[in-house]
């Protein structure tokens, strides 16, 4: 068995990269497998342990960070954010196609050990639209809304070091496409190996 594609999914805070994965992520064609995240950041309301992230303290990351625990990680507004290097691996080496959801410095680490790895960059239809849908969540205060916001105007400027570019004005039409970029990367990876 050969093994799994990474498949990275970036992009500012609040495009909606956890909606459009909503739609793929059934699609079985794709033969995913959801790279559950560790955060420091405390779960909103209806956020599960161990699915949406591993919430965990500040302490507990660190630990992570030393032993070496984690493909790459950042500090994103004020809290921790990693990928756990040993699910990844394990997922990838069962053949599954491995699905990363994360910004754009831990995406840039990744990129850098892993140059094969598939990278999507999301962008929103337009800035205004960006702050609409970072407010809308309703779940911040306004001094963390801003503090998304100027991050997300940098976070644009990384859309050069991403393999493909998709725009979330419809989440359901980003998610095609989606489907459409690595179903071929299934088939390119395949014509390989014969
Ligand atoms: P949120 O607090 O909105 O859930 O996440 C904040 C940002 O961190 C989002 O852009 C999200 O995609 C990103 N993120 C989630 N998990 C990880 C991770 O494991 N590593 C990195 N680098 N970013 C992550």
């Amino acid at each position: 068995m050969h093994k799994g594609l990474l498949i990275i999914l970036s992009g500012p805070s609040g495009v909606g990269k956890g909606t459009i994965r909503k739609y793929f992520e059934k699609d079985e064609r794709l033969n995913l497998a959801y790279s559950t995240s560790m955060t420091t950041r405390k779960p909103r309301d209806g956020e599960v342990d161990g699915k949406d992230y591993f919430f965990t303290s500040k302490e507990n990351f660190q630990e992570a960070i030393k032993k070496g625990e984690l493909l790459e990680y950042a500090e994103f507004v004020g809290n921790f954010y990693g990928t756990p290097l040993s699910e990844v691996e394990r997922l990838r080496n069962e053949g599954k196609n491995v699905l990363l959801e994360i910004e754009v410095q831990g995406a840039l680490q990744v990129q850098e050990k892993c140059p094969d790895a598939i990278s999507i960059f999301i962008i929103p239809p337009s800035m205004e639209e960006l702050e609409k849908r970072i407010r809308g969540r309703k779940s911040e205060p306004e001094e963390i809304i801003q503090q998304r916001l100027s991050k997300a105007a940098n976070e644009m400027k990384m859309v050069p070091n991403y393999k493909y570019i998709v725009c979330n004005d419809d989440p359901k039409l980003a998610a095609e496409l989606i489907e459409t970029i690595v179903l071929r990367n299934i088939e390119l990876e395949a014509n390989k190996e014969v």
